[in-house]
């Protein structure tokens, strides 16, 4: 059973108690370390976690989790972090059995449409829903390199791939 917000806060007590304080910016800056370059784009389900099927260490990467670990809603965040610190690769992750693939937009906008009954904007929305997890890393990559926001360079440097979460693996896909 998943721990409550109170087991959790509790946690946090007991895990800062041995808490590595981490550098700021400009402690950084003074020390010549420079902030992480690799953004990993993947999918807020728990099996799907990067600081474990890539071994990441603090520092190591920029990790943006959304549903699926789409690209069109995060665009924003990948140009700014572009500008503020240089992104060098760009990671689009997705994974086997993704809950994406599970449910279908319309789905999700009949259970809006009866929550919300008078907002019409529900009926142009979308929600990440997939049928096919290759083909949506290919249509990711897509909107990165052809995204007005993100360099030529930087979209050339962006490469996707599925996670199996039986096996662990990463598999490259070609976008
Ligand atoms: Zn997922």
């Amino acid at each position: 059973m998943s721990p409550t917000v109170a087991e959790l806060l509790e946690r946090n007590r007991q895990l800062a108690a041995t808490h590595e304080p981490f550098p700021t910016f400009s402690e950084m800056s003074d020390a010549g370390k420079s902030p992480a370059k690799i953004a990993i784009v993947t999918c807020i389900d728990p099996r799907s976690n990067p600081d474990r099927f890539l071994g990441l260490n603090p520092g190591d990467a920029l990790v943006i989790r959304n549903v699926c670990g789409h690209i069109a809603p995060i665009l924003n965040d990948i140009a700014a972090l572009d500008v503020f610190i240089g992104l060098s690769d760009i990671m689009v992750v997705h994974h086997t059995d993704c809950g994406a693939s599970h449910f279908n937009d319309s789905l999700i906008r009949d259970g809006l449409k009866k929550r919300f009954p008078s907002n019409e904007d529900v009926d142009t929305m979308s929600f990440g829903a997939i049928t096919n997890i290759e083909q949506s890393v290919k249509d990711d990559l897509t909107i990165l390199k052809k995204s007005p926001l993100i360099s030529k360079e930087l979209g050339e440097r962006s490469v996707g791939f599925v996670y199996d979460i039986k096996s662990g693996l990463l598999t490259a896909v070609e976008g």
